[in-house]
């Protein structure tokens, strides 16, 4: 499919658009919206639209301030609820550009795309499918989120356990008029956590879907009077939310990871891709787990990794081969989080792969037993490592690994780490109620 402007505004009006929301996400994972009327469509369909880059995070000092939004017509989309004001609202994704016509590398979509064309020039187009989680909780009168939730539902749970449920039913016919092929939704592991995934698609479209979804996801829930949150642990001694990522790679129309009688069906290619992946694994984290709320999830006990490994069925290990074959051949990093920047995400992990593949780095064995219950000896005997501890660790790790930081880009890296640093130096320095519990009255 491909939208031309003619097609964009032919189908605004039909569908009785007012507003179109021109979206775009920043370094930091935000997605950020410019409203504009239906009257300016046809403007920012020719030219973009400006707006002033300082005002965005990261992106541009202000004397050079300047930037366009141009829209990617592929994305139109209808949202299927209407403003109090009437009309229908809706979407496109725009890719971010200098006054002078020249893409902006400080973009987290421009940084995707320059991995993705890396990837096909060695022939290979990039398949992504997502499994976000995340909570619904109640909110007060006021509106203020809480961590409270009216559910006892668990993993998989049928019947009128949960508010919740009457507003992941909505979320779901919501995407689903969107567009978005729901493959699967559920009542997650802890209270009031929920998942919703979605067909696989090539990495653009994966990533911009994101990027809707969570605003979709927390749109909904408000309209049933919940907050959802994307927040990777809001509740101590419960599971986290995590966002597995599904990739495979395709050549001329064919998965590349599959091979025919192979060992669980993987090719060499796979293998080097996995491979990648564990090389870098620690420097990944700081783009696919970016927060310091992130590292809370990452520790045993929670169906959330903490062990660089691989295996084709054991769910402590950062990569695991889900069962099937041929055009579904992929692998799971089970690592990343919903508050990734999905672009960014999808950009540092292909980046990995794709290491792996060009300079043949073989992975390790597979690892069948459970790591969590592992002796410190036996993965010393394996080689296997953690994943860092915190957001620091990842981001010194970040600072070491050339590879990654070329991903980025020196724009993206510097703010994201300036950024990282400063979150860090916030939090290292407070004093939580933990330490007050443990030191008050003792010492
Ligand atoms: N919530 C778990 C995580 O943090 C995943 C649980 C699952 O999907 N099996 O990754
Ligand atoms: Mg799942
Ligand atoms: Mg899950
Ligand atoms: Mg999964």
């Amino acid at each position: 499919m491909s939208m031309t402007k003619e097609d964009v505004l032919q189908k605004a009006e039909e569908l009785d658009v007012k507003f179109v929301r021109l979206q775009f996400t920043d370094i930091l994972g935000i997605t950020k919206n410019v409203a504009i009327t239906v009257e300016q469509l046809e403007e920012a369909l020719e030219e973009g639209i400006m707006f002033d880059g300082s005002s965005i995070d990261g992106f541009t000092r202000i004397q050079e301030s300047d930037m366009y939004l141009k829209p990617d017509f592929d994305t139109f989309i209808t949202f299927p609820w209407r403003p109090e004001t009437g009309g229908t609202v809706a979407r496109l994704i725009c890719d971010v550009y200098k006054p002078d016509g020249e893409p902006f590398i400080g973009g987290p979509r421009n940084v995707l795309q320059n991995v993705l064309e890396e990837a096909e020039e060695m022939g290979y187009e990039m398949y992504v499918g997502p499994e976000p989680e995340f909570f619904l909780f109640e909110q007060t009168e006021d509106g203020e989120a809480t961590t409270i939730t009216h559910d006892d539902g668990g993993y998989f749970d049928l019947g009128p356990v949960d508010l919740g449920q009457d507003a992941r039913r909505d979320i779901i016919l919501a995407l689903d008029e969107m567009g978005f092929e729901v493959e699967a939704s559920h009542h997650e592991v802890a209270p009031g956590q929920h998942e919703i995934d979605f067909k696989y698609e090539d990495a653009l479209s994966t990533a911009d879907n994101i990027a809707t979804f969570k605003f979709v996801v927390k749109s909904i829930a408000s309209q049933h009077g919940l907050h959802a949150t994307f927040m990777p642990k809001p509740i101590f001694g419960e599971n986290g939310s995590g966002m597995h990522v599904h990739q495979s790679l395709f050549e001329d129309g064919e998965n590349v990871f599959y091979e025919e009688g192979a060992e669980l069906g993987l090719s060499q290619t796979a293998k080097y891709y996995i491979g990648g992946l564990l090389k870098h694994a620690k420097a990944i984290a700081a783009i696919t787990n970016p927060t310091i709320n992130s590292y809370k999830r990452l520790v045993p006990g929670y169906e959330a990794p903490v062990y660089q490994a691989w295996s084709a069925s054991n769910r402590s290990a950062l990569i695991r081969i889900p069962a099937a074959s041929g055009a579904g051949t992929r692998l799971e990093m089970r690592n990343p989080d919903p508050t990734a920047n999905p672009y960014l995400a999808i950009a540092v992990m292909l980046k990995a792969g794709l290491d792996g593949i060009k300079n043949e780095i073989e992975p390790p064995a597979e690892v069948v037993e459970n790591i969590y219950e592992m002796t410190a000896e036996r993965k010393a005997e394996l080689g296997i490592e953690s994943l860092p501890a915190n957001i620091n660790q990842a981001v010194q790790e970040l600072l070491k690994d050339e590879t990654i930081q070329d991903a980025l880009g020196e724009h993206v890296l510097e703010h994201f780490v300036t950024a990282k640093e400063v979150e860090w130096d916030t939090y290292r320095t407070q004093v939580h109620d933990w330490e007050l519990d443990q030191y008050l009255s003792v010492y």
